[in-house]
Formats: C-alpha cells, structure tokens, sequence
C-alpha cells in the first residue's frame, strides 16, 4: 500500500498527507518503528491518527503506512494468566512499558508463538461447519478448556483434521470452501475490536453472577450477562469493589481492564490473585483471569484500546458458552482520554468538552454484554457481564460520563464519600443504590438458596429506608422522644449497617459471604428484631435489650467460617432462650 508522510505531531494524534487510499478505522505504522495507529478522521488525503504508543521521537516527514486492516486482537490460547497491555502486548510486569523490555510497534506478537498445545479434534473429516462451530479444545489452564472455533466467514467440509500438539500458528484444520479453495485453519483469530461479534440471539439474563459480597447480592444483585456502574469519589473503595468482584465472582472467565488508574493497582492484583485460590476449582484464580493493563502512565491513547482489547477478548470467551465478567476501572479514564483527542481534533466539543458521541460510544460499549445464545451449531449459551467504575469529578454524579453510563446500565453501586469516610465499607448507598435485575432475582434465591430471602431482604430494606426519618426525628427531639419501639428499629438499621452491610474486604473470613450464610445472617438480625418486639411487649426495658449479650455475638457471625455457618442457627435459638430469661427476669 502507498504510504503518506506525517506533517504535524500533537501528543497522541499524527496527522499524515498522501493517505488517500486509507479509511477510518485502518490500523496504521507510524513512523520508523512502525508504532501502531488507528486512524480516526479523514479529510482528502489527511488522516489523522491516533497513535497508541509514545510518539516522542517521530516528527513531520516520516512515513505512514496504512495495513488496510481495523484494529484487532489475536486470539487463542495463551490469553489466561497473562498480562496484557491496552493493544494486547504480552507485559512480564508492569516495568515492561518504561523499562528496555517492550520493543515498539508492530512487530510485536501478542500470542506466544513458541509454546505447544494439546488440541484434541472434535469436529471429524467430512463434517461440514460454519462460523462459530466447535473444531476441538485446548487445556488452556487446568480449569478452563478453550474451545478452537470456526472463525468468521468461513464454512465448508472439513478434510483434515487430527489430535495434535503445536504451537498456535500451526494448522489444526483443513476446510474445503464450496468453491472447492482449501483454508487452513490455525489456533489463532484475528477480531476487529470495534465490532461487536456476532451471535445468534440475546436472551434474559436470569443468574446471578454471585460476588459473595453481601450488599450487592442480597440488596443489588447482578446478573451473569449484566451491566453494573461504580461511580464514586476518589478514595470511596471502587477499586476495592472490582477487585473483590474479580476474585470472588463465580464467573468462569474474568478480564479485568485496568485503565488509565495507577499502576500499583496492577500490581496489587499480579501480587494477590496468584495466592487466591477459587473455591469452585481449588485453583488459583489467576487460570481463569486476563489481564489487560494501560496504567496512568502509559499512552492516553490507548486507554480506549484497552477497553476495546477487554471487550473482545471477554466476547470471545463468552463465545465458547463461558460466563465472563469483565471490570474495567476506570471508565472515566477512558472517556477522557476521548475528550482529550476530540480537542485536539478540534472537534465541536459538547457537555463539559466530551465529544458529542460520547453516550454512545458508552451505550455500544455496554451492548457488548449480555447472555446470549452464541454462533455455532450446538446452540451453547453464553454470558458476558460487564462492571465499569466511574470516577466523576470531585464525585458529582451529575457529570456526563456518570450520566451517560446510567442511561444504560441496569445496576447502580453508588459509592459515598460519606460512607468512605466514616469506614462504613464497602461504600455503597443502600438508598441510592438499584438493580433492576432484582425481580428476577428474587425468584432465583427463593427457588435456589432459601424461601425466606427475598421476604427477609424487603424487610431488611424498609427497616433501613424508615431509618432516615427516624434519625431525623432523633435530630429535631433526641431519641428519648421516640417510642421503645422506634428506638428499637434504630438498633436494629445499627445491626443492619454494621453487622450486615459493613464486609471487610482484607479479613480472611469476611471478605468472601456464600449466599446462604449471607441469608442466615440477616434472618438472624431480624429473628433479635422480632424477640426483642416480643421483650419489650413484655416489659423488658430498650436499655436492657441494647445490651443483651447476645448482640456480641451477632455481631461476630461475618467472621464464622464458611464450612460453620450452622453456628448461626445456635445463635438464632440463643437470642430465643435469651429473650425468655430477660423477660422472667422482669416478671420476677
Ligand atoms: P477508589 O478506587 O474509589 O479511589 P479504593 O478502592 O482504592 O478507592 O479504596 C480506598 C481505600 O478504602 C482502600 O485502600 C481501603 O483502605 C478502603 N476500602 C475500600 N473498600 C473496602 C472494603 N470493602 N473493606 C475494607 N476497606 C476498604
Ligand atoms: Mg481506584
């Protein structure tokens, strides 16, 4: 292809002349190095590109090649347990980007070319497929089998096909077109980013992704396929939130894109995740986890390929009939790294300087997820959710990045300062907050953990929405001029808060809640709720009901061990036999 010449240099945009052969959305070499770009406006036979990696060096005159090609990314096995960075460079460690390690450009490869795989064929000789087919597996980690799938736009008979071990770029697989041309087919697809990939057709998600964090399931829960927002202030615990979600999610796949965020995250989560093991495969979690990087100190740029990179690499495990549950944090990072290239295109700036295609950019990203039934002719489903957090300025939620994000996602974790501050974590508004996914959810844990939990949580919650007003009363008069009984529910929304929605994240017991432990604890706290009604219509004193012993106890239940929780129904008949000799006592 005919190249151009760049003519000015600006930070992360290049514009070259003489590319009149090129489009929007081609994939370009920058210069000497052959730094990747992706062009993002033409006019005439000006590009301008935005280019993905530090351009300091290059200037007017170099060349500009045009590869004809979208931005894409390789994909195959050699994906999980590895780091990547936002235009899926293999990174060792997160010194790669600064330190002599990561060459520039494009002769990079993402996949590793030097190991071998076991593909085992599942398809035969003489089997005729299409896109999205099964061909064989690979034993990608000990816990994840990664399906070797017909890519797209290819159909015909197989007529060779074998178990073999090789490495990624080696056929496994031989295809005769109807037109009789041969394809042969390695481990590797090559996906343009930008598009989402194709399926059969989107169905209602009605799992849930389960988190193991009690504020979210019981109160906010989300589903396997759905879409939740974490705006917050610096400081309120969104990173905390998604990576308790990365580790505890029962997801089969998790991709976690850190963008635009300090790199210390990053390197927070290649220290801890190796050591956690997943309860469901008694393996490191890490198997089951890609990594994609684009710390604050990497090209701006590539901030929005590296939640592209994310995204497809998560479609692609969904694909195999995987759940995949994506985090990307920040979201914000990314949406200003769009404003920053819109100024410089001097585009027609809208709300606050992001460009006007800003909600629906957001919108399309958020499309992506969703449980679905995928291509290929075993009608295997697949689910991809998909958890953005939103850091809006000095916290303002009002702010278009904030607002674009929830005109589309169906879960709003809404993450206080307030909250924070007071070490109330995690920070998450239980006033403020939704899921629009609860209904169905409702029937899920009836159905699935036990019949009480729904009821059990709509009672919780209408106890924690009266207490707002109570406190207000208590503001305006003092507590005295409550009733026992409204002085009651104030211990209780007390318990609620503290004994219930408070999880720690960095305690060994704590920081994991089962679904079912999750609804003995809170039917235990209502279950005091209700004998200590039943005590005060006997005579028992409020005063004598906040300092039952018992509520030490209840207190301590987050810390009872998974394989314990039994124990929680002792103390559901101890707050009984307690209540029984408050109220003898009384009568004595
Ligand atoms: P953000 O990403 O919103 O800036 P972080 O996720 O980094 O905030 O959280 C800031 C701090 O808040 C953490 O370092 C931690 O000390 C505390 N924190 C947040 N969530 C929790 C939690 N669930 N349990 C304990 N501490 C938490
Ligand atoms: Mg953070």
């Amino acid at each position: 292809m005919k190249s151009g010449r760049i003519i000015k240099v600006s930070g992360p945009l290049v514009v070259a002349e003489g590319m009149e052969d090129a489009s929007v959305y081609d994939v370009v070499e920058v210069a000497e190095d052959k730094l990747i770009g992706e062009i993002i406006e033409m006019r005439g036979d000006r590009a301008s590109i935005q280019v993905y990696e530090e351009t300091t060096g290059i200037g007017p005159g170099d060349k500009v090649v045009s590869t004809g090609y979208p931005l894409s990314v390789e994909l195959g096995p050699g994906l999980l347990e590895h780091m990547f960075d936002g235009i899926q460079r293999p990174l060792q460690s997160l010194q790669d980007q600064v330190g002599d390690f990561l060459e520039r450009g494009a002769s990079v490869k993402n996949l590793d070319r030097e190991k071998k795989w076991k593909f085992k064929a599942l398809a035969q000789v003489g089997d005729e497929v299409n896109e999205g087919d099964v061909l064989g597996v690979v034993d990608e980690t000990s816990v994840v089998k990664h399906k070797i799938m017909v890519p797209a736009g290819i159909s015909g008979k197989v007529v060779r096909i074998r178990d073999i071990e090789q490495t990624v770029d080696q056929t496994v697989a031989v295809i005769e077109k109807e037109n009789g041309e041969e394809v042969e087919l390695n481990m590797i697809q090559r996906w343009p980013v930008r598009q989402a990939r194709r399926i059969k057709k989107k169905i209602d998600p009605n799992t849930p992704l389960v988190t193991g964090q009690r504020i979210i399931d019981t109160f906010f829960p989300i589903t396997k396929g759905g879409t939740a927002a974490i705006p917050g202030p610096f400081g309120s615990g969104k990173t905390v939130v998604q990576h308790q979600l990365a580790k505890w999610a029962d997801a089969q796949i998790v991709v976690y894109v850190g963008c635009g965020e300090r790199g210390n995250e990053m390197t927070d989560v290649l220290m801890e995740f190796p050591e956690l093991i997943d309860a469901n495969t008694g393996e490191s979690i890490m198997k089951r986890t890609v990594l994609i990087a684009n710390t604050s100190n990497m090209p701006v740029a590539a901030r929005e390929a590296s939640i592209y990179t994310g995204i497809t690499i998560s479609e692609y495990y969904r694909d195999m009939g995987y759940s995949v549950a994506m985090m990307a944090d920040s979201t914000s990072r990314w949406a200003e790294a769009l404003r920053e290239m819109s100024g410089r295109l001097e585009e027609m700036p809208g709300d606050e300087g992001y460009p006007a295609y800003l909600a629906s950019r957001v919108a399309d990203f958020y499309e992506r997820a969703g449980r679905v039934v995928c291509l290929g002719n075993d009608n295997r489903e697949g689910a991809l959710s998909v958890i953005g957090a939103v850091s809006p300025p000095g916290g303002d939620i009002s702010e278009p990045v904030t607002q674009s994000t929830l005109r589309i996602v169906k879960i709003f974790w809404k993450l206080d300062y307030d909250l924070s501050y007071k070490r109330h974590f995690p920070a998450i508004n239980w006033l403020d907050s939704y899921s629009l996914y609860q209904d169905k959810m409702d029937e899920y844990f009836d159905k699935y953990v036990d019949e009480e939990f729904s009821k059990n949580r709509i009672r919780a919650m209408s106890l924690l929405q009266e207490e707002n007003s109570l406190q207000e009363i208590v503001r305006l008069v003092g507590r005295d001029a409550l009733s026992e009984q409204d002085q009651l529910k104030l211990e209780i929304t007390k318990s609620l808060r503290e004994d219930y929605l408070q999880q720690n994240a960095f305690h060994d017991v704590d920081t994991y809640c089962s679904l079912k432990k999750q609804n003995k604890m809170i039917s235990t706290i209502l279950k005091f709720y209700d004998e200590a009604s039943r005590a005060l219509d006997n005579g028992v004193y409020i005063g004598e009901i906040e300092e039952m012993p018992i509520r030490e106890k209840i207190s301590r239940m987050k810390y009872i061990h998974e394989d314990d929780i039994d124990e929680i129904d002792k103390i559901q008949d101890e707050i009984m036999e307690e209540v029984d000799q408050y109220i003898k006592g009384g009568k004595q």
